[in-house]
């Protein structure tokens, strides 16, 4: 397989005193340009395993391979760099910057990685919010937006610098059933137009049951690991 997230006996224990251990003996390859959910029960660890993958967290033991880089090595800002130019972010709550417009939010990444906005940069904004069904309202204010148009636009900005892996907890968590399925149907699309591969922590059956992998954690370990088509109602 042609990973391009691996996870070799990653364990995370949370606290010095009281230790509690989230995360056990989890091993995970992720094929490059596919499409997976992570499912679990609330407080199975799912969160803190994407926080690991997405290196905004270290494990406490294990190992943690993104797109070929070995994370354990890295100092603080050389991690910064591979999330900026690897991984993109799609998180429940979108974290947009509420003062800046649509397109800016849709730039910001851009422009952290380049340190300013090229012509050609700003048409891909564009053409991300147009795949994404929101380049009417890119001039509007992201307050002003509606929670499904945020939603997306928190997607066109993950995208903007065109990273091998999406990394999205519960996307459409707040959304209602059809700005669901829209969202879905963009990420998919997204999938497989741009090769991005996606891991998508989703309770949404909509969501797993088109996936090609479906992931199940239980009490911090890996307890289900099939292909979407097996899974059962
Ligand atoms: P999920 O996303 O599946 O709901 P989480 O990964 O958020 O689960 O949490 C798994 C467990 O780890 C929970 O019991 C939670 O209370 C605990 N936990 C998460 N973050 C921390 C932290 N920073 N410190 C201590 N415990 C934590
Ligand atoms: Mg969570």
């Amino acid at each position: 397989m042609d990973s391009v997230i691996s996870l070799k006996n990653v364990n995370k224990i949370y606290g010095t005193q009281v230790k509690t251990q989230v995360l056990t003996d989890v091993c995970l390859e992720v094929e490059r340009e596919s499409f997976n959910s992570i499912i679990g029960a609330s407080g199975s660890g799912k969160s803190t395993l994407l926080n690991i993958i997405g290196t905004l967290d270290r494990p406490t033991s294990g190992e943690v391979v993104i797109n070929g880089v070995r994370t354990a090595s890295l100092n603080k800002d050389e991690l910064a760099a591979l999330r900026n130019q690897t991984i993109g972010f799609v998180f429940q709550f979108h974290y947009l910057l509420p003062e800046f417009t649509a397109l800016e939010n849709v730039l910001m990444p851009a422009r952290i990685k380049d340190g300013r906005v090229s012509a050609e940069v700003r048409e891909r904004a564009e053409h991300l919010m147009s795949l994404m069904g929101i380049e009417k309202v890119k001039n509007n204010m992201a307050a002003k937006m509606s929670g499904g148009q945020q939603q997306r636009t928190s997607i066109a900005r993950a995208l903007i610098n065109s990273p091998q892996i999406i990394l999205a907890d519960e996307p459409t968590g707040n959304l209602d059933s059809e700005s669901t399925e829209a969202v879905y149907d963009i990420m998919r699309d997204i999938n497989e137009t741009l090769k991005t591969t996606f891991l998508i922590i989703t309770h949404d059956r909509k969501i797993t049951q088109k996936a090609d992998r479906i992931v199940e954690i239980k009490d911090g370990r890996i307890n289900l690991d099939i292909p979407a088509s097996q899974a059962e109602d």
